[in-house]
């Protein structure tokens, strides 16, 4: 049983990148048995919007990536207060003035003498009286986590065995001037806190993980299993251009695409496994491996979506779009066997309902031919019956037989079965249209 949790910041919509996050994050739990947690990380308070802790989860909703508990950072800072407590009697916690044009002059100086731009600790130095005359000129201090010169090792679940040299990294800013904990503690705390035993992130986080391990152990946890996949990029392995790296997926829903198309291609593009059309999210679970996940970056394109589009609608049942096409004014089962295998997106379907029920400019080709068809049409509207009397009749075949009806019956020159849409259209609309009245 795994206990996941996926943490976007309430900052903006979410993207593809973030739903492939949340999709992996949820699989794991529910392949397991386990749970799923939705934290907002939402202590930037600037920056974090109402809006957008709403748009997020509508959007996980959209997918159907449902969670066990939702929890917020805003609401828990009384719990960072403790673990900076905690972490402050024990000597892992050090106050640095600098000012962010200081830090970043410290590293530009490193970096021309071709050195890593680590922080130097400078601040360890300070006595009492330096921090008093500081703060007398109205600085306030930010506060950073000591790390401890070891070696810092996980066995990633996608990347295996990690090694990190704890002198290769900065000490992490754990509280702001302002006194708000940052993420890179708020995050450890939660997760200790509220159970989460398996962290899947993306591996721009790897070097936080060395720094959040330590501070697992600071405050006395064991650090949970850790999972870092690769990043979406372009399909020419480029990294991924800024319009297709931000779409969010609001877009991709109003563009159409089914969600489990979306679920389809997420939870496969950059593993060993091919993307396939899943109907279900059951299924995907059933199918899904965290371990067949690569560690090269995933491609991604629109085109694998549109791609997938038409494969998820033909393998969707009536039953689980009936509610989102509502009373079509056909016999709404029917009709979708009739189109399902024709349709980009679903709203053609809707397309396909107003051809049959009408009213429908028919275009007339052969109108001789048109009369006699209407002449033989069927009582009981059996397509092959009718166009092999016709054949018979007239000696047409092919082409010449079959496109002038479909021309008159639907107004288009292509589309579905005409056999299964011949009822739908029913027979005195198709009587009138094949004898050139508007129905
Ligand atoms: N809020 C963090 C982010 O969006 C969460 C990272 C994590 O999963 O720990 O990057």
């Amino acid at each position: 049983m795994s206990a996941t949790r996926f943490a976007p910041s309430p900052t903006g919509l979410l993207h593809v990148g973030n739903a492939r996050t949340a999709l992996i994050n949820w699989l794991v739990a529910r392949a397991s048995g386990g749970s799923f947690l939705l934290r907002l990380d939402d202590t930037d308070r600037e920056r974090s919007e109402e809006r957008y802790a709403d748009a997020i989860q509508q959007d996980m909703r959209w997918l159907g990536l449902d969670w066990d508990r939702l929890e917020r950072q805003s609401g828990r800072q009384a719990r960072y207060d403790d673990a900076i407590a905690t972490l402050k009697a024990a000597g892992r916690l050090y106050a640095c003035y600098e000012t962010p044009e200081e830090l970043s002059l410290k590293r530009a100086a490193l970096r021309q003498a071709g050195r890593p731009p680590i922080y130097d600790r400078a601040a360890l130095n300070l006595t009492d009286v330096d921090k008093a005359t500081l703060e007398g000129e109205g600085r306030r201090p930010h506060w950073r986590f000591l790390l401890r010169a070891e070696a810092i090792e996980w066995d990633d679940r996608v990347h295996g065995a990690q090694h990190f040299e704890a002198e290769n990294l900065s000490d992490p800013v754990l509280i702001r001037e302002d006194g708000y904990a940052l993420y890179t503690l708020t995050s450890v705390v939660d997760d200790i806190e509220l159970g989460i035993d398996t962290v899947i992130r993306g591996d721009d986080h790897v070097s936080n993980t060395a720094t959040q391990i330590q501070l697992f152990r600071a405050l006395g946890a064991e650090p949970p299993a850790f999972a870092h996949h690769s990043l979406l990029a372009g399909a020419d392995g480029e990294k991924l251009s800024k319009r297709i790296g931000s779409l969010s997926l609001r877009q991709l829903r109003e563009a159409g695409y089914e969600p489990m198309t979306v679920n389809s291609v997420l939870a496969r593009i950059g593993s060993a496994d091919p993307i396939e059309p899943f109907t279900s999210l059951d299924q995907l679970v059933a199918s899904f491996d965290l371990g067949r996940l690569g560690r090269n970056p995933a491609r991604f394109g629109t085109e694998l979506l549109d791609d997938l589009n038409p494969k998820v609608l033909h393998a969707t049942d009536y039953a689980q779009v009936a509610a989102r096409l509502g009373d079509l004014g056909v016999d709404g089962p029917a009709l979708w066997d009739a189109v399902r295998g024709n349709l980009s997106k679903l709203d053609e379907a809707r397309d396909w309902a107003r051809i049959c029920i009408g009213p429908v400019e028919p275009l007339r080709e052969e109108l001789a031919f048109l009369d006699e068809a209407a002449d033989l049409l069927p009582e009981d509207l059996d397509w092959s019956a009718w166009t092999g009397a016709l054949k018979q009749k007239t000696g047409r075949k092919g082409r010449a037989l079959f496109r002038p009806l479909r021309l008159a019956l639907t107004g288009r020159d292509h589309g579905p079965e005409m056999a299964a849409l011949l009822p739908l259209i029913g027979r005195r609309r198709a009587e009138a249209r094949l004898r050139g009245q508007t129905a």
